[in-house]
């Protein structure tokens, strides 16, 4: 007798997601950025992303008073930042 056995086993078929879900914490290149390094958020669509303190410098938004970007005001850096400058006015 002849068996015609069937395969049994079965072939998953793993499901290729391509469209990875976007990572929410991004700075403005698309990289990962680490909490401690956003110190503002650009909403512009064509760099959408947190900044880091080079990147803030090389984009100028504070300087611009870029309309799209977020400063967290309350991030350590810019109190420590806001410090200085008045210590430094408070030294005239
Ligand atoms: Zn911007």
């Amino acid at each position: 007798m002849i068996k015609i056995g069937r395969s049994s086993s079965t072939i998953r078929k793993y499901e290729d997601r391509s469209n990875k879900k976007k990572n929410p914490y991004t700075d403005i290149n698309g990289k990962y950025i680490a909490e401690s390094h956003r110190l503002g958020y650009c909403h512009n669509k064509i760099h959408t992303g947190f900044l880091n303190h080079k990147q803030i410098k090389e984009h100028e938004c504070t300087k611009k008073n870029c309309p799209y970007f977020n400063k967290y005001e309350d991030h350590p850096f810019w109190i420590e930042k806001k410090k200085r400058k008045e210590a430094k006015k408070n030294d005239k």
